[in-house]
């Protein structure tokens, strides 16, 4: 019998697929399609890797010392017992033969189906031994990663989509931290689906730049769905149908075609400049999270990159963090990338659900990191570190000798950080002149994203060249809802008055001060938004390519004159959204 659950949708459409469930911990295995000739190959790394671990537990079982506890051999024999059990290498192999996984993600599979076994059993003792279990197949995917000779293949190679069988393959996870979540972009998987999360925490703004069907906090889903389950994942409703009845699966399919057809549609907008029936051109701008995303802002239509998200190039590299060689490359290759249309470099926004280590919403929970979103994150972590955050500017100012770079700098509050910012900012200049590197002038944006700037924006309007409001944070801190919490989202909510007033106060502050000013955070790519972003005197937005058309759509149905003289009875409304659904109409209706 078909079940629905429901989370938040995070991006568009409709995916059909069947289900792979995959740990938290385990997500970062590699997960790739083995083309056929290379199964046997495969066969044959498991079995080594099976070898390797097994002689090593002999070896230990071997050298135990005298005095060891007398339970510890009997362990190391029923994890030799699990290591041979067909159970797991059987079905494992069987994995790879039928649905061509790659060896590791063949183990985590059927690890995720021997766990829930043990999960049901009566007897505590053998539930138990799903621990012992756990161990032996993080083993092997050690002993995998070891192997010595080949390198590892590539994570997701192009074209090999074709070779897994002919089912789509949809992802559930409790929780994927957010640099995993970017392992998966252009990967195997038609959709996502996540017990925990809110709507602009990190992990779901990576999965709506995957521009697939992706529904989080969706609760109880990695513990109900079972893998190989069929799943329908209705990501504009925020609502997943597991084992939908074949006139549901119908409804859906047809669904999916429409949502095609719209994508493909809107999708021939990407050249069409983007200006209003009233004659005002709005600029468009994307937000990536790596050099390579550039192609998908170009390919969008977008005329720069408003938001470059520095940060995940410093995620998970334990204490290998980026020198300045390495991030100048990748600045260089954004830059590079984007032809000659301005890049803006967001200095490293650590902290909160982005922590350097690898860690998922659930885990940083249990580290019981207090507030981590009000803690050492973004500026404040930047400042705390001063040779890296020189570092970080050094790169930067160098790539901008290759285009147009601007600066932006995150979470900034007190004027303290303002100074201490534009002298690190003269400090890196006056290293790289010492060094004879060449760097070109640089425009130094401020992210409005904390009230207290943006209750005082004077300072930040006197000293920076341009301001970007973001609102995933604004609304965070106005409101005192962590953003990344599910069991909060339903307070976070972007149409509270008190959130709209200090966004329109930002716009037409900058506006008179003739500064820049943009919205990159999630506000600027929902199309709910536009109208309202518009008569607030908005020209500039930010937001994951795969918006841009929808976005474009709005801004060339609106007439700005209108929508501003309504703008004020939207803002006292005590219901701003229905407010703005009434004044504002519907774009295309008039
Ligand atoms: C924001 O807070 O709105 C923003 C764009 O930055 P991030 O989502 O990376 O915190
Ligand atoms: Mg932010």
């Amino acid at each position: 019998m078909s079940i629905q659950l429901f989370g938040m949708p995070v991006s568009r459409g409709v995916a059909i697929g069947r289900a792979v469930l995959v740990a938290s911990s385990r997500v970062d295995v590699a997960h790739y399609f083995v083309p056929p000739e290379r199964i046997g190959a495969e066969i044959e790394r498991l079995r080594q890797a099976r070898d390797t671990v097994a002689g090593e537990f002999d070896a230990l079982k071997r050298d135990l010392p005298g005095d060891a506890p007398p339970e510890l051999p009997a362990l190391l024999d029923v994890h030799l017992m699990l290591l041979h059990d067909e159970a797991l290498i059987g079905a494992t192999r069987q994995w790879i033969v039928e649905r061509h996984y790659n060896a590791e993600w063949a183990l985590s599979a059927q690890l995720e189906v021997l766990a829930r076994q043990f999960d049901e059993m009566e007897d505590e003792y053998l539930r138990e031994r799903k621990a012992d279990l756990e161990q032996v197949v993080e083993r092997l995917l050690d002993a995998l990663a070891r192997e010595p000779g080949e390198p590892a293949p590539p994570l997701h190679p192009p074209g090999l989509r074709d070779f897994g069988g002919e089912d789509p393959l949809v992802l559930v996870a409790s929780d994927v931290a957010p640099a995993d979540m970017l392992q998966f972009k252009h990967s195997v998987f038609t959709g996502f689906i996540t017990d925990v999360g809110g709507r602009t925490s990190h992990t779901a703004i990576v999965a709506r730049s995957m521009d697939i069907p992706a529904v989080i906090g969706a609760r109880e889903a990695s513990r109900l769905i079972r893998s190989d389950d069929w799943v329908v994942i209705d990501a504009d409703a925020g609502v997943v149908i597991v084992d939908p009845s074949p006139i549901m699966l119908e409804e859906y399919r047809f669904r999916q075609r429409q949502s095609e057809l719209e994508r493909a549609r809107l999708d021939r907008l990407r050249h069409t400049p983007s200006v209003t029936l009233d004659g005002e051109t709005v600029e468009l701008l994307a937000n990536i999270e790596r050099p390579q995303d550039a192609d998908a802002a170009l390919q969008a239509g977008a005329v720069g990159v408003g938001l470059y998200r520095s940060e995940f190039l410093f995620l998970n590299r334990g204490s290998d963090l980026p020198g300045e060689d390495e991030q100048f490359e990748a600045y260089r290759a954004a830059v590079h990338a984007m032809q000659g249309l301005p890049v803006t470099i967001r200095t490293v926004d650590v902290g909160a659900d982005k922590p350097l280590e690898r860690m998922t919403v659930q885990e940083l929970r249990h580290e019981h990191v207090l507030n981590p979103a009000l803690g050492l994150r973004a500026i404040r972590w930047s400042l705390s570190e001063p040779g890296m955050f020189r570092q970080q500017l050094r790169a930067i100012l160098r790539a901008s000798a290759y285009g147009k770079v601007r600066i932006l700098v995150p979470m900034i509050a007190h004027l303290s950080e303002i100074r201490a910012t534009f002298d690190a900012i003269a400090r890196a200049r006056r290293q790289l002149d010492d060094a004879g590197k060449t760097h070109a002038p640089v425009e130094v944006g401020a992210m409005i994203e904390v009230p207290a700037a943006a209750l005082r924006l004077q300072p930040f309007l006197q000293h920076f060249d341009f301001v970007s409001i973001g609102t995933n944070d604004l609304i965070q801190y106005t409101l005192a809802i962590d953003r990344a919490d599910d069991a909060v989202s339903n307070l976070y909510d972007p149409w509270h008055p008190a959130v709209l007033t200090l966004i329109a106060a930002v716009i037409e502050q900058a506006n008179a001060a003739s500064r820049g000013v943009s919205v990159c955070g999630e506000m600027a790519g929902d199309p709910n938004f536009t109208e309202l972003l518009l008569a607030m005197g908005l020209r500039s937005f930010s937001m994951q390519p795969a918006q841009i058309a929808a976005i474009k759509q709005r801004i060339l149905r609106a007439d700005t004159r209108r929508l501003k003289a309504v703008l004020a009875d939207v803002l006292a409304a005590e219901n701003p959204q229905e407010a703005a659904t009434a004044l504002f109409g519907r774009p295309g209706s008039r």
